[in-house]
């Protein structure tokens, strides 16, 4: 049974409920809303386990039977008795959504302080996955501890798997964050990265201008994300277009980029072909901008892992 790592920071979620002042808490983060859809998507067909560090306070508990519960492995998630989990805010103003983040002293940023910890998660697993959001809560000196960690993980036949996922403002400055990206994607097999993102910051043309950097980086398979738009992918047999499905009412973006990853994740995992993976992906991210919020039971329903 194929077994993968995700590798990130899961947060505390408060989104407004109607009444003001009134919120929700759930648990969310870019790497965790792939695994929760992989984990709904791929069932028995596969494992999937959370790597990350939370606290030893009750929410930090209640995070870990969250993911329990929703059959995402927990055992070798790291505990910090002096730290917690970072949290963020939803606000809604005149319908538009804005974030507040409490994150610097998150536990998370002390996932990768030891490369024995994440060769122990990732012993026996098929997959590593995680995001340029996973390296930029990281120290320079762990973010080093992780890349070389993975790098064992792949000379022992492990494979990659990384969502550039820009967020410069996690970064001291826009070439620490570029750098530290090429790096990463330079240890990756499949690189998921999102256009509008790289445009901005690595001045990419077109999207195949995205394709063809991470392609040159070494990536076997790359799959340029852009909205509405036409996604290009980049494999052995070259450059391909490919049509999201269309929708006509918008909801929320929230974890579009990561359902899209995980439904394509799971058909390529499942042994389906590139099309069809990139069509499973691009469905479920089409059913999943359509509720709100990051983790959608409904857009699962019914999705079947071929195209
Ligand atoms: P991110 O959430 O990382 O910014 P994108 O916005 O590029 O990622 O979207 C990821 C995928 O989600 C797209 O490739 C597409 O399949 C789907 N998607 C996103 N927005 C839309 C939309 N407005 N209409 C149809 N599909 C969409």
């Amino acid at each position: 049974m194929t077994r993968i790592v995700c590798i990130g920071e899961s947060m505390v979620e408060m989104a407004p409920l109607e009444t003001p002042g009134t919120y929700r808490m759930g648990f969310a983060g870019d790497t965790l809303n792939t695994a929760w859809y992989l984990a709904k998507l791929l069932g028995d067909r596969a494992r999937v386990d959370y790597f990350t560090a939370v606290g030893t306070d009750p929410v930090s508990d209640q995070m870990l039977d969250f993911l329990t519960q929703e059959a995402i492995g927990t055992a070798n998630i790291l505990r910090r008795s002096d730290r917690t989990l970072g949290l963020y805010m939803i606000q809604l103003q005149n319908g538009e959504r804005s974030f507040s983040y409490w994150r610097g002293q998150s536990a998370a940023r002390t996932l990768a302080q030891s490369g024995q910890d994440i060769a122990t998660a990732l012993r026996g697993a098929d997959i590593a996955y995680f995001s340029g959001i996973t390296i930029a809560i990281l120290s320079q000196h762990d973010r080093e501890t992780l890349m070389t960690a993975l790098e064992e993980f792949s000379t022992s036949g492990g494979e990659i798997v990384f969502d550039p996922n820009l967020r410069p403002k996690l970064w001291t400055t826009p070439q620490d964050m570029t750098q530290a990206i090429m790096d990463a994607a330079r240890l990756s097999d499949i690189v998921l990265p999102s256009y509008e993102d790289e445009a901005t910051w690595f001045g990419d043309q077109s999207p195949e201008d995205t394709a063809r950097r991470y392609a040159q980086h070494g990536a076997g398979i790359v799959v340029v994300k852009n909205g509405p738009g036409e996604m290009i992918v980049h494999s052995d047999a070259g450059l391909s277009r490919h049509q999201p499905e269309k929708v006509s009412a918008v909801i929320d973006t929230t974890a579009a980029g990561d359902s899209f990853n995980a439904g394509f994740l799971a058909s390529y995992i499942a042994g389906g072909p590139l099309d069809q993976a990139i069509a499973a992906g691009a469905r479920l991210a089409a059913r999943v901008v359509t509720y709100r919020g990051a983790l959608v039971e409904e857009a699962v329903l019914g999705h079947e892992l071929a195209g």
